[in-house]
């Protein structure tokens, strides 16, 4: 089997396609710390694609509560079992060498444990379940249930209240989509090789065409997020609005837009783009000023979800700095608490960047910051802290300014006549 460089594993990893990179990569920030599970990005996406029969149970967007929700039900779950169970058997060691950095090529350090690819058994590319149809019933199970587990085994719901900056109770809202992954298990166990990469953006697509509906893919993807439909018996999958992304929707007026879950956003949780591959690493190519390089590569405060599995996911999450950091640290990979740390005491940058969210839907290529005057003065966990007003402004595709933004939120006073009025 051929091998190829998983950057956030920081190591050559078994992949069945040789090793192929798009000129761009479609990818987004999810800043968990700021959903609402209002829900609008799974009904955007559902009444845009997903609203015809034989789709009742498709959710390429869903929003789940944390840790007892899971659409299909435990699907994380029963595929880290499975994973755990193949590490045992073949004594693999599933920790992080977070001292072996190597120079920008492995920001994460080097995992040591098996993928979902190396652990697939005999006859299969990947190591996965295909979901039962109850698991499939009820996409928000246990919305706002929390919980008290430590990651030290205690379960069940918390008596005692919540206590900063660690709760003895909690929960999250885990917004997903399909990862668009650089290595995606779906493709890689499609017999038909009805599923594809597009060397333009990155984005994985199903064609409906080749689609004899094995579901091998639906089994294969960690995310769940392959989905059979019941009426045409064939596999779709979310498509990342690509007319959107090519700026050939009508109302895009000709830009790159981002897609409808991220415009969507009530929270303004999401922040999406395409970012430049480099052909020779196949890694992000350095632009430093692309809001997405800056937030994962420079800042590094969002994290991929279940990076062991091996597939390069492109969708990165902002950790939920509340959340006891075991249960984070399995989910988004060892630098976690760097990761809070630097999301809860920002420095100047960080803050002018996180304005970016959710401020225009056509997609950002880079932004600039201009210095404004210092607001004001605190400590953080006893260090010192200083805001200032400066403004950020969002380039796009071609150059021109989209918009731009202060760090302080500008005072809208509204006129007498409109008291009462929206
Ligand atoms: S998240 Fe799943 S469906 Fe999407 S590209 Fe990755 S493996 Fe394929
Ligand atoms: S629209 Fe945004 S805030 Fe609302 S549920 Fe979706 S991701 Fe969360």
């Amino acid at each position: 089997m051929p091998k190829v460089f998983n950057w956030q594993l920081g190591r050559r990893m078994h992949f069945p396609y040789e090793e192929q990179h798009p000129q761009r990569q479609f990818a987004a920030v999810f800043n968990i710390n700021r959903c609402i599970a209002c829900q609008t990005c799974t009904m955007a996406c559902k009444s845009t694609w997903t609203f015809s029969k034989g789709q009742e149970h498709v959710w390429w967007n869903n929003v789940e509560t944390k840790p007892y929700g899971g659409y299909p039900q435990h699907w994380d779950v029963q595929t880290l079992k499975l994973l755990d169970d193949a590490q045992r058997r073949r004594g693999a060691q599933p920790m992080w060498n977070i001292a072996k950095q190597e120079n920008g090529q492995a920001p994460y350090g080097r995992y040591g444990g098996l993928t979902l690819f190396e652990a697939a058994p005999s006859g299969e590319q990947v190591l996965g379940y295909l979901p039962s149809d109850a698991e499939w019933r009820f996409p928000n199970i246990h919305e706002d249930s929390s919980t008290k587990a430590d990651g030290a085994g205690s379960l069940g719901i918390s008596k005692e209240g919540a206590q900063l900056p660690h709760h003895k109770t909690w929960f999250f809202y885990l917004a997903r989509i399909c990862n668009h992954c650089t290595y995606p298990a779906c493709l890689a166990a499609c017999p038909r090789k009805a599923i594809y990469k597009r060397p333009e953006d990155g984005i994985v697509l199903v064609d409906q065409e080749r689609c004899r509906g094995y579901r091998k893919c639906v089994a294969a993807c960690p995310y769940k997020k392959a989905i059979f439909n019941l009426q045409t018996r064939i596999t779709e999958k979310c498509i990342a609005c690509y007319p959107r992304i090519e700026g050939k929707e009508p109302l895009t007026g000709g830009v790159p837009t981002e897609t409808r879950c991220m415009t969507a956003c009530v929270g303004q949780i999401r922040l999406q783009g395409l970012v430049k591959i480099d052909h020779k690493s196949g890694q992000w190519a350095e632009d430093r000023y692309n809001p997405l390089y800056y937030l994962v590569r420079v800042a590094k405060v969002a994290l991929p979800l279940y990076p062991q599995f091996g597939t390069e996911p492109n969708i990165y999450y902002i950790p939920p700095r509340w959340v006891p950091r075991p249960y984070l640290r399995q989910m988004f990979g060892p630098w976690v608490d760097e990761a809070i740390e630097r999301y809860t005491a920002p420095d100047r940058e960080l803050l002018a960047v996180l304005q970016l969210f959710r401020r225009d839907r056509r997609i950002i290529f880079r932004y600039e910051i201009k210095e404004g005057p210092k607001v004001y003065e605190t400590t953080i966990r006893g260090k010192p802290f200083t805001l200032y007003n400066d403004t950020v402004i969002a380039y796009g595709h071609d150059g021109q300014e989209l918009f731009r933004t202060t760090v302080e939120e500008p005072i809208h006073e509204r006129p007498k006549e409109r008291y009462n009025s929206i």
